[in-house]
C-alpha cells in the first residue's frame, strides 16, 4: 500500500492544541516514562513521528491515540518541552473532527465565533420548541408538566437520542474503516495474522471494556498512580465522577420514562427523596457537580499539564455539564421547598435545554471520546499481545528510548 505524505499535517494539527513537536528530537523519553505505553504500542513518540513526516492516514488509523489518558507525565519530563501529552490530546481532537463526516466537529474545534453562535442558536431553537405551546406557570404549585408537556419532552428526547446514535454509529464506522486501511492499525494487525476471534469474543471484550475501563477506569488509574494527591482529587476520580454522574442522570431519566410508560409512576408525580429513581438522580447529580466543579477549578488554577491547555471546546463542554448538574439541583430544591418557587420554571427550561444540547452534541465534542476510546480499547483488548494483562508500570516498561 502506498503511503501519502501531507506536509501541511503538522500545521493543521496546531489548530487543535498547544504543542511544539518541531522541537522534538525523538529521544523517546516520553515513551519510556509513559505508564501505558508498551513495546508494541509505543506512543507518544511514534504518533509524533507520524505527524512530523505527515502520514495522516497512519495517525488517524491507529488505536494508540485513544490509549493515552493525558496524565501529562511525558510533558513533565520532555527535555525539549515539546508537550507530547498535549500533542496527543490535540491529535484526538483532530481525529474526532476527521471521523465526523458532517464536519461540524471541525468547526466547533477550530472556530470560536462559530462555536458560540451555533451553541446559542441551538439553545434558542430548543427553547422555542419547548415553549411553542406551553401551558400556564401556576403560582400555587410548581406544575412543571402543565407548563411544558411531558409527552413533548419525551418526543424531543427520543429524537435527540436517535440522531446521536445514528451520528455516533456512522463516525465509529468511519474510524474503524480508517483503521482497517492503515498499516499501523487493523490492516497491520491482519498482516501479522491477528484476527481477534469470533463475534462472541468481540462482544465479550466490549462488555468487559465497558465495566473495567469505562466504569472502573482501570487504565486511567494506572496512568495516575505516580501522582501524590488525595484520591478524591486524582484525575481518574474527577473524570469518573463526571462520567458516572452523567450516566446515572441518563439512567434516572430513562427509568422515569419507563415508569411513566408502564403506568407505575406518571412523569412529574411527587415522590419522597428516597424513592429509588429520585435517589439515583440526586446521587448522580452530586457526582456530576463535584467532578465538573473540580475540573473547572483546575482549569482556572492550572496545577498540572493537562489543566494548563484549555481550548474553548474544553470550556464549553465542562461548563455545559456543570450547568446541567447545578440547574438539576436547583430544580430539586424548588420542587421540595414547602412553598412553590416560580424560579423553578426557569430552572426547568435551563436544565432540559442544556441537557438536550449536551446529548445532541455528543458525537461532535469531547463527549465523543467515550465512543472512540471504548472502540479503541476493545480493538486493543482483542489484538494487542498480552493486552488482557494489567498495564505495564513505568519502571518496568520495555518501551525504552
Ligand atoms: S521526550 Fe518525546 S516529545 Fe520530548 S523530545 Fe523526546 S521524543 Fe520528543
Ligand atoms: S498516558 Fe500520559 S505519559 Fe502516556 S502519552 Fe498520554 S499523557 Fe503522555
Amino acid at each position: 500500500m502506498s503511503i501519502r505524505v501531507d506536509p501541511t499535517l503538522l500545521l493543521e494539527l496546531h489548530k487543535y492544541g498547544a504543542f511544539d513537536v518541531n522541537a522534538c528530537f525523538n529521544c523517546g523519553n516520553c515513551t519510556a516514562i509513559c505508564p501505558l505505553s508498551t513495546e508494541t504500542e509505543n506512543f507518544p513518540r511514534k504518533m509524533i513521528r507520524y505527524a512530523q513526516i505527515g502520514v495522516r492516514d497512519r495517525l488517524l488509523g491507529t488505536n494508540e491515540l485513544w490509549l493515552c489518558y493525558y496524565c501529562g507525565e511525558c510533558s513533565d519530563t520532555c527535555p525539549r518541552e515539546a508537550e507530547p501529552g498535549e500533542f496527543m490530546a490535540a491529535t484526538r481532537r483532530y481525529a474526532i473532527a476527521n471521523y465526523d463526516l458532517t464536519r461540524l466537529s471541525r468547526l466547533l474545534y477550530t472556530s470560536a465565533p462559530f462555536s458560540i453562535i451555533f451553541l446559542l442558536l441551538l439553545a434558542a431553537f430548543l427553547t422555542v420548541i419547548m415553549l411553542a405551546r406551553h401551558g400556564p406557570m401556576r403560582p400555587e404549585s410548581l406544575a412543571l408538566f402543565d407548563f411544558v408537556s411531558a409527552r413533548l419532552i419525551h418526543h424531543i428526547g427520543i429524537t435527540v437520542i436517535g440522531m446521536v446514535v445514528l451520528a455516533g454509529a456512522i463516525s465509529i464506522a468511519n474510524m474503524v474503516h480508517k483503521m482497517s486501511r492503515s498499516a499501523g492499525g487493523l490492516a497491520g494487525a491482519a498482516a501479522e495474522g491477528k484476527h481477534g476471534g469470533n463475534v462472541f469474543q468481540w462482544f465479550a471484550s466490549l462488555v468487559r471494556t465497558i465495566f473495567t475501563e469505562v466504569f472502573a477506569e482501570r487504565r486511567y488509574r494506572d496512568c495516575d498512580e505516580e501522582k501524590q494527591q488525595p484520591w478524591v482529587l486524582k484525575p481518574w476520580f474527577i473524570h469518573g465522577s463526571i462520567l458516572w454522574g452523567f450516566l446515572g442522570l441518563l439512567a434516572a431519566t430513562a427509568s422515569d420514562w419507563v415508569l411513566d410508560l408502564t403506568g407505575i409512576k406518571p412523569t412529574g408525580t411527587m415522590v419522597p427523596l428516597w424513592y429509588p429513581v429520585r435517589l439515583l438522580g440526586t446521587v448522580s447529580g452530586m457526582f456530576l457537580v463535584y467532578g465538573t466543579t473540580v475540573a473547572i477549578v483546575k482549569r482556572l488554577s492550572k496545577p498540572d499539564k493537562p489543566s494548563s491547555h484549555s481550548l474553548l471546546s474544553d470550556w464549553v463542554f465542562v461548563l455545559l455539564l456543570w450547568l446541567a448538574g447545578v440547574s438539576g439541583f436547583a430544580l430539586e430544591v424548588a420542587l421540595y421547598l414547602p412553598a412553590p418557587q416560580m424560579w423553578g420554571y426557569y430552572m426547568f427550561i435551563i436544565h432540559v435545554v442544556v441537557s438536550m444540547e449536551l446529548i445532541l452534541l455528543a458525537p461532535f465534542t469531547k463527549f465523543a471520546h467515550a465512543f472512540y476510546r471504548t472502540t479503541a480499547l476493545v480493538i486493543h483488548a482483542r489484538l494487542a499481545p498480552g493486552a488482557q494483562e494489567p498495564a505495564v508500570s513505568a519502571g518496568t516498561s520495555p518501551a525504552g528510548p
